[in-house]
């Protein structure tokens, strides 16, 4: 039999969005009994299962009815070292790193330590449908390089990169410009580009790094012109007054890193809660995404996010968890997070079930610069993808059973799917993570 030619043909229903719900009509595709049409780990056609059936009556039909199949969900921020992080509430930003974030950062010099917590974060990541994120390594060479080796093993797409500062943390966390150079070249040079992984150039704040190692930033990006670039930027009143005093001559946030040509198509930012219009409009035109982390936002204190003058500015706004400030792995979670914060903020935006959707999964790819790869199922694209089914203790289990449409359906998808719904994660068609938590003797079951 030759493989190369084998096609299967995935029966369930199915979710995706193409196009951008906040700019284009009709972005969501949805078909209750849809299919999903792969071989050699490509997306072949996506749409109707009958009308598939009909033209490619060869493929081998898997037949997962009752459960759902979604794109592989994209986290765009999010810290390996702060899995065991997770819970640490009541504090806000500054004092919960001082108190619980950077502690547990610094107990990553040890490797084993951070092989363990590396196992921890690649399985989270793979259990809650997470296929591809942009993850704060740790300020450490080889704990950085033990998350990109685990994730390799995994078959996860990660980018990430070695977290550099040098000042105002922990004396363990700081590094100077010259080695945080020399560490970030090694790891470009073993982890960049190599199967699904990609590096980050990754100044943790401004609050944190000096001119000089921003400048060291700098360099490795001109070094290495398809590198990302991923910080934190406008998260909390108290860190933002501390970066005017930092930086005098810097007439805002965002122009701490401009001067250092760090914000551009290839930069993630997280949070941007607290940000001016000029600096709207500046992130706009340098196609810089903002990763938004309505969880975190909450869970540490840190304000509402504007995402109605993010969507007037034209500046790209995607997902993150921010594990361990935000609540967990989840993105349906962080999703409806999303939903909920923008019900109560001021101005807020009245976001869709289409909107969840692209913000968890298109979004992402767009942010990371993947999307001819992934983010939705459009033909020739990997067949990265989330079987989700839910247990019958779920409610959703009969919601779907009676939903009066697709839309409904997924509306309620992100309201109560948990880990316990997904059943199957792959990348490339291949499975990265499998459970089976209705099966009796197998309750537990992890990969
Ligand atoms: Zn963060």
């Amino acid at each position: 039999m030759n493989s190369a030619t084998l096609q299967q043909l995935l029966r369930a229903t199915l979710f995706h969005t193409p196009r951008n719900p906040f700019v284009a009509q009709g972005a969501l595709e949805a078909y209750a009994d849809g299919g999903l049409l792969i071989a050699n780990g490509r997306v072949v056609a996506c749409g109707d299962y009958a009308t598939l059936r009909k033209q490619h009556p060869d493929a081998t039909v898997r037949d997962l009815r009752g459960g759902f199949i979604l794109p592989g969900l994209v986290d765009t921020h999010i810290h390996y070292p702060q899995v065991r992080v997770l819970g640490s509430l009541g504090l806000g930003l500054l004092d919960w790193l001082k108190k619980y974030a950077l502690p547990e950062e610094a107990r990553m010099a040890r490797e084993e330590y951070a092989h363990a917590v590396a196992l921890q974060f690649v399985n989270a990541l793979a259990a809650n449908g997470t296929t591809t994120a942009l993850v704060f390594g740790a300020h450490f060479e080889s704990a950085t390089a033990t998350l990109f080796e685990t994730a390799a093993e995994r078959g996860l797409r990660i980018t990430s990169g070695l977290v550099v500062s040098d000042r105002m943390l922990r004396d363990e966390l700081h590094q100077t410009p010259d080695a945080a150079y020399r560490a970030s070249k090694e790891l470009i040079r073993r982890f960049h580009g190599k199967g699904r992984l990609l590096y980050a150039v990754t100044p943790r704040f401004a609050l944190s790094t000096s001119e000089a190692m921003l400048e060291m930033c700098q360099t490795l990006m001109r070094e290495h012109p398809d590198v990302r670039f991923q910080t934190h930027l406008n998260e909390n009143p108290q860190e933002i007054a501390e970066v005017q005093k930092l930086f005098p001559s810097a007439k805002d946030y965002t122009a701490v890193y401009e001067r250092y040509q760090l914000i551009g198509a290839r930069s993630v930012l997280a949070h941007n809660l607290h940000s001016n219009g000029s600096e709207l409009q500046r992130l706009a035109g340098s196609k810089a995404t903002v990763a938004h982390c309505p969880c975190s936002n909450a869970a540490l204190g840190s304000g509402w996010f504007p995402l109605r003058r993010h969507l007037q500015a034209g500046v790209r706004v995607a997902l993150g968890t921010d594990v361990g400030g935000g609540t967990g792995f989840s993105l349906f979670k962080e999703a409806l997070q999303a939903y909920m914060l923008q019900r109560l903020a001021p101005e807020g935006v009245l976001l869709e079930p289409a909107h969840f959707l692209y913000l968890a999964t298109r979004a992402g790819a767009e942010a990371l610069g993947l999307d001819n790869e992934i983010g939705d199922f459009a033909p020739g694209k990997a067949a990265d993808f989330v079987y989700l089914k839910p247990p019958v203790a779920n409610p959703l289990a009969s919601i779907a059973a009676n939903a009066a449409g697709p839309e409904r359906l997924l509306a309620a998808i992100f309201t109560l799917a948990g880990a316990d719904c997904v059943r199957e994660v792959n990348v490339e068609g291949s499975p990265v993570y499998s459970s089976h938590a209705d099966d009796p003797g197998n309750q537990h079951a992890q990969a």
